[in-house]
């Protein structure tokens, strides 16, 4: 593939939010290569232009902790265990991040000497200034919360430009595009559309966050190559998610 070598006018640093399913790829549980090695190059690709990126991985592809209190286990003890879930897929995404030549930390919010850092925000800004692609674990450290949660707090506290939400779909839609075909898909949306329309894109709390920090949203799809690198070009079909939205436009996918 070949390199663009003009830098990227637009964003200087940018977290990266993927869902644990994201990670799954086809399968119903746990990690796909294929789909970790191509997230890998989205990523190297992007630092190669010179864009400082973070990362918040969810871990819905193990554990998810409201789901397990049907099966006995205390809400906050199963949100812990979410927990430990990101940190699991933050280790595996290290790991194909290096194999791709990248320097990587992993941070984590529940602090665990033997395997990462703790999560400290002057630290976790020192490494990106060096080039290190950080990887934020561990959620916002707290149950009854979401890693998109923990994505909005990272990005405001670590002065990112850009909040990029990388999920199966290539933006918000009117209803679940994967239920409902004729739902349409949003070019812009306002922080106050997203919330009082009660569109499943984040939860309230990240969008609130995002919002207070002036920090764009940008929903994608990760599913095809150089999606990263072109949502951040403007390009390829995503929704950008602001305070204002002028002539906010619905477009059909
Ligand atoms: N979790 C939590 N606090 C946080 C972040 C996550 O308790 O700050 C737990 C929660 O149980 C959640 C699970 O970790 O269900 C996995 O995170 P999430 O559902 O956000 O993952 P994603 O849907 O992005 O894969």
């Amino acid at each position: 593939m070949t390199e663009v070598t003009e830098p990227l006018p637009r964003f200087r640093r940018v977290l990266l939010k993927m869902s644990g399913e994201a990670l799954m790829g086809d399968r119903g549980f746990g990690h796909d290569p294929s789909t970790l090695n191509r997230l890998a190059e989205e990523v190297r690709s992007v630092h190669a232009q010179g864009v400082e990126q973070c990362l918040v991985i969810g871990g819905g592809n193990m554990v998810r902790g409201d789901q397990y209190v049907a099966n006995g286990i205390e809400r906050t003890t199963g949100d812990y265990m979410g927990m430990l879930a990101t940190v699991i897929n933050a280790l595996a995404v290290q790991s194909v991040l290096e194999q791709a030549g990248l320097q990587t930390r992993v941070l984590s919010a529940i602090p665990m000497a033997s395997v990462c850092e703790p999560y400290i925000r002057r630290r976790a800004m020192r490494h990106m200034e060096k080039g290190r692609v950080v990887i934020c674990a561990g959620g916002t450290g707290n149950p009854f919360f979401t890693t998109d949660t923990a994505a909005a707090l990272r990005a405001a506290e670590l002065g990112c430009d850009a909040l990029l939400k990388g999920t199966k779909v290539d933006g918000v839609y009117s209803a679940d595009p994967m239920k409902h075909p004729q739902a349409v898909r949003f070019d812009r949306l306002t922080y106050h559309e997203v919330l009082a329309k009660d569109l499943k894109v984040m939860d309230a709390s990240a969008i609130s966050l995002a919002r207070e920090s002036a920090i764009p949203i940008i929903v994608f799809s990760l599913r095809s190559a150089g999606a990263l690198m072109r949502v951040l070009r403007g390009d390829g079909p995503h929704t950008m998610i602001t305070e204002a939205a002028p002539g906010a436009q619905e477009v059909r996918s």
